[in-house]
């Protein structure tokens, strides 16, 4: 058996003696790149020069150290009778061990006011060819990237030869560190030369104190242009989730949506359906000019009056080109910005004067495909999964459990396409109650789903509490604003207001007339006037309780997957309050 062969370039030098040392005992041929080989041979063990078997010095001040034929071909040969005759054609020796590891990119660029050309000049090349052809050739070839390894290698070196598990798992980590190199490669330039266009710097992450921040994509332009203000890490992660629900629940219903979004999850959702008088009211756009043929501003006046508390700063997202009117309601609300695929002129306008044109305005691209993986990482670790790509529509309610093959009323469907979409973009577990096209309750994030079913179903509560003849005719005190009229109206609605204390006269100083707190009766008379809810749970109802307080907020249909242990049991309360129970079998978390 001819001298095997090992070919050493190393950057970070740990643990190089010891290696060259276990080489030289085993009889292994050493050829090493400049200061590699001149670090072994001045302790003293037998080493060569690339050029040795290349014939070519080292060149370019390094940047050409190993790149050649001599090498890579060395490398790569299999054990095929083709390769060993071009090799010997070409007197080339076959390489088993390559050890190697990168100039320090990362550190160099990790490094304040690191300049282009001190960055580019730690690109590795030579010796990320190295690596990448020893792993490609792993079949035949060890390769070591990672200092840590010596130890077992040279065990396995005594022992006799290299196992393939070992060979395994250093191809592994070699194709991941080529990969980790080039990624900060691409980063490093893209967010200097593609700002704007792949790179997005960001002022910190969720809080202040994560910094740095930044949105990017990875292979292409971002799919949005920001028009106005400048994004926070939470309005994107709001803006492209809310952008999805619109986008799907218009594909759906084919009617204009809007959703308005908060930390995450939906705090209302709606198509464009006419709005009456009195919802008008209650949803503070009595005074928009041009909402009765607007659908896109009758959807965002909906998606923004169900929780008007929970909207408040929302980030809205519009499936349509927006107009004056949306653009009127927005103007008149506290909202940290917007996301639709285009703004008529004078919209923009109107919206660029937002918050002394700080107003975040984002444009984004209607016919954006995101990947189908999906990718983060938590606490270091990478999750990959395929995107919840599922379609819901109308006839995603088709298999009616309780009665037997019910045919829903239309509107039933939509609203249930409406809450179902909704959930499809809400933090798990939720439950959402809808009607008239909207969202009317929803409740997110709850650890238990009867926790949700109440949440969604009081706030489904304070909304119809709202259209009560009383709040209608509220007298506000000249000058309260709009958020205050919310608050005010939600504490008397909500059965939360004090008799007396501080909490009380505050209440009471924003109107010109106080009006009457509810007493339980009015309160449970005026929501017993609620009916036709469709309700909608992204798993499965485990107790019947559920069933039971969707029942009390005026739950007409009920939309769930299947699957627990209680399902025959919720069918049967479904069916004992009159409520249509849909089997819809799509489990829809979301996180
Ligand atoms: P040394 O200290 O031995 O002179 O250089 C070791 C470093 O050079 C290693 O980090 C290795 O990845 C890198 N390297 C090996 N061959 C080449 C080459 O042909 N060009 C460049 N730019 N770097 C190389």
């Amino acid at each position: 058996m001819s001298q095997r062969i090992a070919i050493l370039s190393v950057y970070d030098k740990t643990g190089l003696l010891d290696l060259a040392k276990g080489l030289v005992q085993q009889n292994v041929r050493i050829l090493a790149s400049g200061g590699t080989a001149k670090m072994i041979r001045e302790s003293g063990f037998p080493v060569e020069d690339i050029s040795a078997i290349t014939k070519a010095p080292e060149m370019l001040s390094g940047r050409v150290k190993t790149l050649h034929p001599a090498v890579h071909a060395g490398i790569l040969a299999r054990n095929l009778e083709a390769d060993e005759k071009d090799l010997a054609e070409q007197n080339i020796s076959k390489v088993d061990y390559v050890i190697c590891n990168l100039y320090p990119f990362k550190d160099t660029i990790a490094k304040p006011n690191v300049t282009i050309p001190e960055a580019v000049e730690e690109i590795d090349i030579g010796g990320v060819t190295l690596i990448r052809a020893a792993a490609k050739n792993h079949s035949r070839v060890t390769i070591l990237s990672d200092p840590n390894d010596y130890p077992e290698f040279l065990k396995e070196l005594e022992e006799g030869e290299i196992k393939e598990s070992s060979r395994h798992r250093y191809c592994v980590k070699a194709f991941e560190h080529t990969a980790d190199y080039d990624a900060h490669i691409s980063g490093f330039f893209r967010a200097r030369y593609a700002e704007g266009q792949q790179h997005m710097p960001l002022r910190y992450g969720a809080n202040p104190h994560q910094k740095p921040a930044c949105a990017y994509a990875p292979s292409a332009n971002l799919p949005f242009k920001v028009l106005g203000g400048s994004p926070g890490y939470i309005n994107l992660l709001d803006a492209l989730n809310s952008w999805a629900l619109v986008k799907e629940l218009k594909a759906a219903l084919g009617k204009p949506a809007a959703a308005s979004f908060k930390h995450v999850s939906p705090a209302g959702a709606a198509i464009g359906v006419p709005l009456s008088a009195e919802e008008r009211k209650v949803y503070f756009v009595d005074d928009i000019q041009g909402i009765e043929t607007s659908g896109l501003a009758q959807a965002y006046a909906r998606a923004r009056g169900a929780d008007r508390m929970s909207s408040f700063g929302d980030m809205i997202a519009l499936s349509d080109i927006v107009d004056v009117p949306t653009a009127s309601i927005i103007s008149k609300e506290v909202s940290d910005g917007v996301i639709a695929p285009g703004y008529e002129d004078a919209a923009l306008e109107i919206l660029k004067k937002k918050k002394g044109g700080k107003y975040l305005v984002l444009q984004m691209d209607p016919d954006y495909q995101p990947d189908p993986t999906e990718t983060r990482t938590v606490y270091g670790v990478t999750l990959s999964q395929h995107r919840n790509d599922i379609v819901l529509s109308p006839d995603s309610f088709s298999r009616t459990v309780t009665p037997k093959d019910f045919n829903l009323p239309e509107s039933a469907a939509r609203d249930l396409t409406v809450a179902t979409i909704a959930l499809k973009y809400t933090q798990s577990n939720s439950v959402c109650y809808a009607k008239n096209g909207q969202v009317v309750g929803l409740g997110a994030g709850q650890q238990s789903r009867i926790h949700c079913t109440r949440l969604a179903g009081d706030k489904a509560d304070i909304l119809w509490m709202r259209f009560h003849p009383r709040v209608l005719g509220l007298k506000w005190k000249k000058g309260t604003k709009r958020p205050e009229k919310s608050n005010a109206i939600d504490l008397l609605v909500s059965g939360e207001l004090q008799p007396s204390g501080p909490e009380r006269d505050a209440f009471e100083a924003v109107f010109e007339e106080v009006p009457a707190a509810f007493s339980q009766e009015e309160r449970k008379e005026w929501l017993n006037k609620q009916g036709d809810v469709a309700v909608s749970s992204d798993a499965f109802f485990p107790f019947v309780d559920n069933i039971y307080r969707a029942g009390r907020s005026g739950a007409k249909y009920i939309a769930a997957p299947g699957g627990s242990q209680n399902d025959s049991a919720v069918y049967e309360t479904a069916e004992k309050l009159g409520i249509v129970f849909v089997e819809q079998n799509i489990r829809l978390f979301h996180h």
